[in-house]
């Protein structure tokens, strides 16, 4: 049978091994690891990439959350509004830091927060909104930065999942995503786009003083090597990783592109099917193809991936229970069918194999085999 993964991470390695290994051996030879020039290079190399004024790198995605919102000045019993269907990391830190989650209802087609719920949310203890560009594809940035603005609350782009990800305004400026809100904040966990070898995360803002706030922040609250100025944190990038990274975001067009062609392969092959709905192109923002999700209409997504796993095929599904369900959120007092769409994508979405280095024979086969289900 078939070995079929999710993401194929060796493979993608072994066309830039040399150089990869080049750059690990670099950092070797110099014993810097920690701090040493790779760091400085590499959020250079992102900032010009992005278009982002200042990217501070840390130590993964969910304390780049963190420390955004310790940046911000979030205080204990404020409130940031978070979509109810993401990864947990979004609300996890909202609820570490003595803040509330207050959930929202998502879109059904597009995963992002729905921006016509907003209003219904705000309270006088509103301080932010984390928009979490699900799957690659941006969330509606104008109508949330347009609220934001409105009502004096800081957004904060959970782009975890979509860097590289283009932005269009109706002016038709555009952006990518993660440069657009009061911070952005994205992961380098292994199979995100821009994948490390371990863990790493970055921020991203235009303003130079929380720029300066936030880099003390993940370095202790300290300027000044043993002078802590706030309270802060320890959350680096390594060197070794800012290494690898410098390698791979010269690649990351291209790996874009490549997973732009597997999600257009899967689109030709399930376009107007009866049960399995393909994901939705947003008309504002392009998409990074983090995962590729369709919705199983029906019961039987369950079905379906067990299916697919017999005949070699994996599939996730991004993700099983809603934020408002997990238990340890039980607390906040929402309960089952406070978010009837969140709850009904937990039981639809489906995310297929994609990554870089998808070989067309591989991908026929899941596509024959997802066809063969429903014969
Ligand atoms: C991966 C991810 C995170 C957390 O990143 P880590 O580096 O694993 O801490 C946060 N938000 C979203 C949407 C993610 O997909």
């Amino acid at each position: 049978m078939r070995t079929i993964q999710m993401v194929d991470l060796k493979s993608q390695y072994d066309l830039i091994k040399d150089e990869v290994d080049q750059a690990i051996q670099g950092v070797i030879d110099t014993s810097s690891f920690i701090n040493g020039s790779q760091v400085r290079e590499f959020s250079t190399a992102l900032a010009e990439y992005t278009g982002a004024k200042y990217v501070i790198t840390c130590g993964n995605g969910t304390d780049a959350l963190q420390i955004a919102m310790m940046g911000l000045g979030f205080q204990p019993g404020q409130e940031v509004i978070v979509p109810a269907f993401t990864y947990v990391a979004t609300a996890e830190v909202i609820a570490l830091l003595g803040l509330k989650p207050v959930f929202i209802d998502v879109v059904a087609e597009t995963y992002e927060l729905d921006i016509s719920q907003l209003e219904s949310k705000l309270t006088s203890k509103t301080v932010g909104i984390v928009p979490v560009h699900l799957y690659g594809q941006c969330s509606n940035m104008e109508e949330i930065l347009a609220f934001a603005g409105k009502h004096n609350l800081k957004v904060i782009e959970d782009t975890a999942q979509a860097i590289g990800a283009k932005y269009t305004f109706s002016d038709g400026r555009t952006r990518q995503a993660g440069t657009m809100g009061d911070v952005g904040t994205t992961s380098f966990f292994p199979s995100k786009n821009l994948g490390c070898y371990g863990d790493g995360g970055a921020m991203f803002t235009n303003d130079e003083n929380l720029a300066e706030k936030l880099r003390m922040i993940a370095n202790h609250g300290q300027k000044k090597k043993y002078h802590h100025h706030i309270v802060g944190v320890n959350s680096r990038l390594d060197t070794l990783q800012a290494a690898i990274l410098n390698v791979k975001l010269k690649h990351l067009d291209r790996y874009s592109a490549s997973r732009n062609e597997v999600a257009n392969t899967y689109d030709r092959a399930f376009e107007g099917h009866d049960t399995i709905k393909i994901p939705v192109r947003s008309s504002y923002s392009t998409h990074a193809f983090h995962q590729y999700t369709v919705q199983v209409e029906g019961a039987g997504r369950d079905d379906l991936k067990e299916y697919l796993s017999a005949k070699g095929v994996p599939s996730m599904v991004y993700y099983p229970v809603a934020l408002h369900q997990q238990e340890a959120y039980m607390n906040l007092g929402f309960k089952s069918g406070d978010f009837p769409v969140a709850e009904s994508l937990c039981r639809k979405v489906l995310s297929l194999p994609i990554h870089t280095e998808m070989k067309i024979e591989d991908q026929e086969y899941i596509i024959e085999m997802i066809k063969s289900f429903f014969e």
